[in-house]
């Protein structure tokens, strides 16, 4: 990416004016038109030999989606389309559904803070399954929900999920809530585990971390919505069209996105330039637009820093939105980033907020494009984001970076071995960026960079676990390096 481009001109949109109006939707009229416009699922050849499921390049999520403000909920039905490429025939399928993490006050991930008007329960209901045209029975344990298969899918069989849902979003600012008229999407909708050849990777819920893991899938989303909201999204926004009855859809694509996250909001700004061919936006409550000039700047700088020293920022669009979220400065989605809109302020702290800014642009590398599973690994993602940020602010806006003092931190760790939000920052984050900086003393940047360059072309839209990078490190270095792991896996 070439940001000198020039002629790019800032625009500056109102994205949402108006006045709220009654409107009625006739639900199922409108699953069926996104069914028909589907997209078939392309082919990636080295998929297959590798027996991972859900594949990525064969698996589409078609979901309708309707926002009903009045109840705060969004009403939704998903198409899954995917193929049996695991070893194994399939007789139940385990799905994560997040937002039933937030139905009771004592095991909600969210903080007691972010319930602005005291506890308020988010859950998802599931209204009924069908797999391969006949009903399925399900039973949900935490964030988890198992579907028994009807008939068993046999290896390289067809699978067809169909399921209507309503997810409720909390009073809560969060990353999953409402708050300010702002609703706050991420991980909103039923999202099919990853199988392995020890079988379903579970989901639980934690009060700290991201407790995620799936594989990439393709994403087309219908999205009603009431006309004097607006939103951003994963994807591309390829169609939109309003109705007469006060409401607009919105009709998105997705190909390889690893989630698709989405926010709606009233009465807020956009902003928008292209840096060559890609387009980035950012959106924030009126009256920010200065800020919103620098981080459109800040945003094409780090994603040019990251393209050039690991490899090419793979989509079309990237996305910024400022959201009254409490206890996260930042979160990462494909494609979309929320970050918190504190930073807004005009006594936000610039350097700490650019921080944060490249810390969760570097996550569409490192959690994004080459996934990992952030429940058993989360140093995978968390160690590399927070590094490249300060590799980002030394090497282009020259500022001085001293490497955190070195402790011995055991970083196989999973979220269940961490008692504490700080354990977890202590060993994701410092214990992360620190193997980081030795493994620079060690080989020196240059090679450090081929390190990466390697494993983000070997496992892009794969989920790659720390012995696929220790032994890309093992390639690269040419050397035995067993004595510097060994300081860092025990
Ligand atoms: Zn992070």
């Amino acid at each position: 990416m070439n940001k000198d481009m020039g002629k790019n001109k800032l625009v500056l949109i109102a994205v949402i004016i108006g006045v709220i109006c009654a409107a009625y939707f006739i639900y199922s009229n409108h699953n069926k038109k996104v069914v028909q416009e589907a997209n078939p699922p392309v082919d990636r050849p080295s998929v297959e030999e590798e027996h991972l499921f859900p594949a990525p390049g064969k698996t589409v999520y078609q979901m309708s989606l309707y926002l009903d403000i009045n109840t705060r909920s969004i009403y939704g039905t998903t198409i899954l389309t995917t193929v049996n490429t695991s070893e194994r025939i399939l007789s139940d399928l385990v799905f994560t559904i997040y937002p039933d993490a937030f139905r009771q006050a004592d095991s909600s991930p969210a903080p007691a803070p972010a319930y602005y008007a005291g506890f308020d329960a988010g859950w998802i209901d599931i209204d009924g399954i069908m797999i391969n045209g006949k009903m399925a029975e399900y039973h949900k344990e935490g964030v988890s929900m198992q579907v028994i298969v009807p008939e068993p899918i046999k290896k390289g069989q067809d699978l067809r999920v169909e399921m209507k849902w309503r997810t409720r979003v909390p009073k809560a600012a969060y990353r999953f809530g409402y708050s300010d008229q702002v609703y706050m999407l991420g991980n909103f909708y039923p999202v099919l585990n990853v199988a392995d050849r020890g079988g379903w990777l579970t989901t639980y819920n934690s009060a700290f971390g991201d407790p995620f893991c799936f594989h990439s899938a393709d994403y087309l989303v219908g999205l009603n919505i009431p006309e004097n909201y607006g939103m951003v999204s994963t994807g591309t926004v390829i169609e939109r069209s309003a109705e007469d009855t006060g409401r607009q859809d919105y009709l998105i694509v997705a190909e390889n996105a690893r989630d698709f996250c989405l926010g709606i909001m009233y009465d807020y700004n956009g902003m928008y330039e292209y840096y060559d061919d890609l387009l980035i936006t950012v959106v924030s409550p009126p009256g920010h637009e200065k800020q919103m000039e620098s981080v459109l700047k800040q945003a094409a700088d780090i994603i040019d820093y990251y393209s050039k020293t690991w490899g090419p920022y793979p989509y079309n669009e990237f996305k910024i939105a400022f959201v009254p979220m409490k206890g996260f400065h930042g979160m990462e989605y494909s494609g979309l980033i929320f970050l918190q809109d504190a930073f807004l302020g005009s006594t936000a702290n610039q350097q700490r907020s650019e921080f944060i800014l490249a810390h969760e642009i570097a996550h569409q590398w490192w959690y994004g494009v080459v996934g990992n599973d952030q429940i058993r690994e989360p140093w995978l993602d968390e160690g590399l984001a927070n590094w490249g940020a300060y590799k980002y602010l030394a090497g282009v806006r020259g500022k001085k970076i001293t490497p955190p003092t070195e402790e011995s931190v055991n970083l196989a760790r999973e979220l269940s071995d961490m008692y504490s939000t700080r354990e977890y920052y202590h060993t994701a984050y410092t214990g992360g960026e620190s193997f980081w900086f030795g493994l620079e003393e060690e080989l020196g940047t240059e090679k450090v960079n081929r390190v990466l360059q390697r494993y983000y072309s070997d496992y892009q839209f794969r989920i790659a676990n720390s012995s696929n990078l220790l032994d890309t490190i093992r390639e690269e270095a040419g050397r035995d390096m067993e004595y510097y792991f060994n300081e860092w896996f025990y």
